[in-house]
């Protein structure tokens, strides 16, 4: 009586090594084509360039964001600040994942430089600062590792009904224990809480003026 058979629970490959998508990932970025599921903002082809198969950020060149939207999910990223340490604080290797368009996590090299705890790699940038700091070297590849709850909301579209809630793991550790945001990323000001009912949203990839690499970007839907 209290076995359940019934819906059976999909089977699925996990991938051989770490950081490899399992098979029903939707890749984002396998190291060829990235127009294939990128754009800038204005929907044209991005201006960022593919190195050694990654993708890097052109200065200037402005964000990029998926063609696809989504609502629940978990995400992997990988990415790379250049080994030629330029800058500091938040002006070294500074871009960002923003969940639905909206929600930044931070990525920065924080390896031997210190900024703002709640701006630092791995942040939910102006609200939590990660658990722990997991940075690698410039010059070494980083993983995110992001699961995503979008929010729900309810008849008031001013309000959260369930706010948005993210866990993630940096370098396979936990930085980002399920926590609720409090609204859209602001970079100036509370980011309380002028949040406008929304729906799915792409993934974006920051510039902030800085040659971030990124590779093997892949994502299920929950
Ligand atoms: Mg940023």
């Amino acid at each position: 009586m209290t076995e359940i058979w019934d819906p059976e629970v999909r089977i699925i490959q996990p991938g051989e090594e770490s950081g490899m998508h399992p098979s029903d990932a939707i890749i984002l970025f396998d190291g060829t084509d990235l127009n294939k599921e990128w754009v800038d903002l204005l929907g044209n082809s991005s201006k960022w360039i593919i190195e050694d198969s990654a993708m890097v950020c052109v200065p200037g060149s402005g964000v990029i964001r998926t063609r696809r939207e989504f609502n629940d999910f978990q995400l992997h990223v990988e990415w790379r600040a250049p080994s030629e340490v330029k800058g500091e604080g938040q002006g070294r290797s500074n871009s960002g994942v923003f969940l639905q368009g909206l929600y930044e996590v931070q990525v920065l090299d924080n390896y031997d430089n210190r900024t703002y705890r709640n701006g630092q790699a791995g942040s939910i940038y102006k609200q939590y600062p990660p658990l722990v700091n997991a940075c690698k070297k410039p010059g070494e590849w980083q993983t995110y590792d992001i699961i995503y709850t979008a929010p729900r909301f309810g008849e008031d579209t001013t309000v959260y009904f369930t706010p948005p809630m993210v866990t993630v793991l940096h370098n396979g550790v936990l930085i980002q224990n399920n926590v609720k945001l409090r609204g859209p990323t602001l970079y100036i000001g509370i980011p309380e809480y002028s949040v406008k009912k929304h729906g799915p949203g792409p993934i974006l990839l920051q510039d902030h003026g800085n040659p971030v690499a990124f590779r093997n970007i892949w994502i299920r839907e929950l």
